[in-house]
């Protein structure tokens, strides 16, 4: 590619007002933590790749998988034929986009001992997660680090996004106190999700972060954006009131950084011998066996008294045989290796 003029490859980003040369040049001398290279996380980095943020580290804990085609959009048949890792698959298309960045790959489970050194160098943190563990944590160690970052969701048809700037924003402590209990919102497994949504929500935040990135945070959204496509629905909240909750929100007023410490989340203990793996919450919660079941029923069979409910799925080609515990806790069958036992546990149960 020709290189004499490094800046044409970015003309038509720059011709936009609010982005212009010197914003332009901040976008390329930014680094950028993108925690999950799924959905959500494929269209982000490639968005930003293209335009031109200097540095992208992707963190991703799984493999690519057949069911991931459909809407993680950079990756295909090869990557799965050759087993990668999703952050290696990631880097390899991202530096044939753009070789003049710099990308890491990163493959590891976002965890509160590694999140703060993945997060210390960045100016901006992306949410391409999955799971409301990891969202915590980031919350926790953005606001500890004082950095920016972008949350997103999306599951069946509905998305959600909103950026929170430390000491300016509302942070996701502010806005949703409490992360929902396992069980308690379906998960792309349980509930599918349609690509379109994911392009949406992971389109809106990556122009959240060229904001950011640009110089321009004062452009940023200042609501909670939720859309539906399917029920063709949209809301804006209005959460800018909700800022440190009049002093009491435990992260971003009180600075308790309660998934940092540990006193949030899951915990896994190897079960020696019998090829399985216990998943306990930290802070027990009550689970609804009717609405697990209901959620479930798709993946597998499924059955329940009130002591336990069981059930079996294949994921990636290999079986897995569950079994859950009113508060939360669970025995995952079929592997002994704790991290894709909180990998399954996210996709099944949800958290
Ligand atoms: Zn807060």
């Amino acid at each position: 590619m020709n290189t004499d003029n490094p800046l044409e490859r970015y003309s038509r980003q720059m011709r936009v007002p609010g982005i212009g040369k010197a914003g332009q040049q901040k976008i390329m001398n930014s680094r950028v933590t993108l925690c999950g290279c799924g959905a959500l996380g494929t269209v982000l980095a490639n968005t930003l790749a293209r335009a031109g943020v200097g540095f992208i580290r992707v963190v991703d804990r799984d493999f690519v998988e057949p069911s991931n085609l459909q809407r993680q959009v950079l990756f295909d048949e090869s990557d799965v034929t050759n087993n990668l890792p999703k952050a290696e698959a990631a880097a390899t298309k991202l530096r044939q986009i753009n070789s003049s960045i710099e990308i890491e790959s990163v493959v590891a489970d976002i965890d509160r001992t590694n999140i703060e050194d993945l997060c210390k160098d960045a100016d901006l943190i992306l949410d391409g997660t999955d799971n409301f563990e990891a969202r915590y944590l980031i919350n926790d160690i953005a606001i500890k680090l004082g950095k920016p970052w972008v949350y997103g969701g999306a599951v069946g048809s509905e998305g959600m996004t909103f950026t929170i700037i430390p000491g300016q924003t509302p942070c996701l402590r502010c806005v949703f106190e409490a992360s929902p209990g396992p069980g308690e919102v379906g998960t792309c497994e349980t509930a599918g999700v349609l690509a379109p949504i994911v392009s949406i929500i992971a389109s809106f935040q990556a122009a959240e972060a060229l904001k950011i990135l640009a110089g321009k945070p004062e452009a940023i959204s200042k609501e909670l954006f939720v859309l539906n496509i399917w029920e063709n629905t949209s809301r804006r909240v209005k959460i800018a009131p909700l800022a440190g909750r009049k002093g009491q929100c435990p992260c971003c007023a009180k600075r308790e950084f309660e998934w940092l410490d540990g006193a949030h989340g899951t915990q896994t203990t190897t079960l020696c011998g019998r090829n399985a793996v216990q998943v306990t919450q930290k802070r027990s919660s009550s689970l609804n066996f009717g609405d697990l079941a209901k959620q479930l029923e798709a993946s597998g069979p499924v059955s329940s008294n009130k002591f336990l409910l069981k059930f079996q799925v294949s994921d990636g080609g290999d079986p897995y045989d569950f079994t859950v515990f009113p508060d939360g806790r669970a025995i995952i069958k079929g592997t002994d290796d704790p991290d894709r036992a909180r990998t399954l546990y996210a996709k099944y149960i949800g958290h």
